[in-house]
């Protein structure tokens, strides 16, 4: 029996054509379909037209839209093939990780860097593989399939703004990769019987990246506005110590008005550990402050929004932020 796949198109490049105004998704989800006869030998597929965005609209609904358009068909399919614009395709793939967990079936996330028309175009390949990775056996949960290689949501970043490999997966090994319609796989996920599907998200996270000589005016003014607030910070982490900078009052405002902070790295391999230096260090003790490891922003970010709709207690934050969810962090007790 061939498997049903499903595919929803959201946009982004591998649906666009040229027009006046630069490249705009054009081409819907049947005419992305219609380019791959070949799929036919190996699956059944129906398509379903979601949105037409450049992905650089792509946000917090439409994560919950793509939730629900899968949740409501999950029972028809045996797997998810969804296209998107690939800026911010590691931002929905570790969105869709928290609102999906532990899917027995794989929901795989593509696009390209060139536009399927194009005979240039790494779309079709792309494509291909997504399929061929979504109806083995051994797939499941959410993940990306792109030139080659297989990420698992949490892990996926991009890395480069025009070559066709344009995901990395960060302080992870890739799942498997696809080499002329084979799939190699180095990693097999756990596979559960049920998935668990979320149906919220706050819109009250936000990032911050330092930069030298920034003063935690910047932090208290973020945290004003939100219930989290994700530091970006040098190395392995900390934040600047000298009075003059004034970073203290800002973390003092977090902990009396409940607000979480997280320390993260600007630095894309490794993740932080902020007990190394005395400017990291003196951040472990105070309240309101976690720290991502070697999770990728990505994915402190939605798994933020994920918690933050569920709960304001900071023990409980805690506790979940540092629980593994699809592995986008690795245990630490
Ligand atoms: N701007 C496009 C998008 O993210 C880029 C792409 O798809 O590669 O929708």
């Amino acid at each position: 029996m061939k498997k049903r796949i499903l595919l929803i198109a959201t946009g982004g490049t591998i649906a666009s054509a040229n027009t006046e105004d630069g490249l705009k998704p054009l081409f819907s989800s049947q005419q992305l379909i219609d380019t791959l006869p070949e799929l036919s030998e190996f699956c059944q597929v129906d398509n379903f037209q979601l949105f037409s965005l450049d992905s650089t609209n792509i946000s917090r609904d439409h994560w919950l839209t793509i939730a629900r358009t899968i949740e409501e068909r999950y029972g028809q399919y045996d797997g998810f093939v969804i296209t998107h614009g690939t800026d911010t395709m590691a931002y929905s793939a570790a969105a869709l990780s928290y609102l999906i967990q532990n899917s027995p079936k794989p929901i795989v996330l593509t696009g390209s860097q060139r536009p399927i028309n194009l005979s240039t175009t790494d779309a079709k390949m792309n494509l291909l593989d997504s399929f061929r990775y979504c109806c083995d056996d051994r797939s499941s949960g959410v993940s990306i399939v792109f030139s080659g290689n297989v990420i698992l949501g949490t892990r996926a970043r991009k890395i480069n703004t025009k070559s066709f490999q344009a995901f990395a997966s960060i302080n992870y090994p890739y799942l498997a990769v696809i080499q002329d319609n084979h799939i190699i796989r180095y990693l097999d996920q756990p596979k559960s019987t049920q998935p668990q599907f979320s149906h919220q998200l706050s819109d009250r996270v936000a990032l911050i990246k330092l930069i030298p000589g920034i003063t935690g005016d910047y932090l208290k003014y973020f945290l004003e506005r939100n219930d989290a607030l994700v530091v970006e910070s040098f190395g392995v982490g900390g934040l600047p110590m000298l009075e003059k900078y004034g970073f203290q009052q800002a973390i003092d405002y977090a902990v009396e008005n409940g607000k979480t902070i997280v320390m993260s790295t600007q630095v894309q391999n490794e993740g932080s550990d902020m007990t190394v230096y005395q400017v990291g260090h003196h951040l472990k003790t105070q309240k309101s402050i976690l720290e991502a490891y070697d999770m990728t922003t990505e994915a402190v970010v939605t798994k933020l929004m994920w918690i933050l709709a569920t709960t304001s207690d900071f023990k409980r934050i805690k506790k979940l932020f540092y629980k593994p969810i699809a592995q986008d962090i690795l245990a630490r007790d």
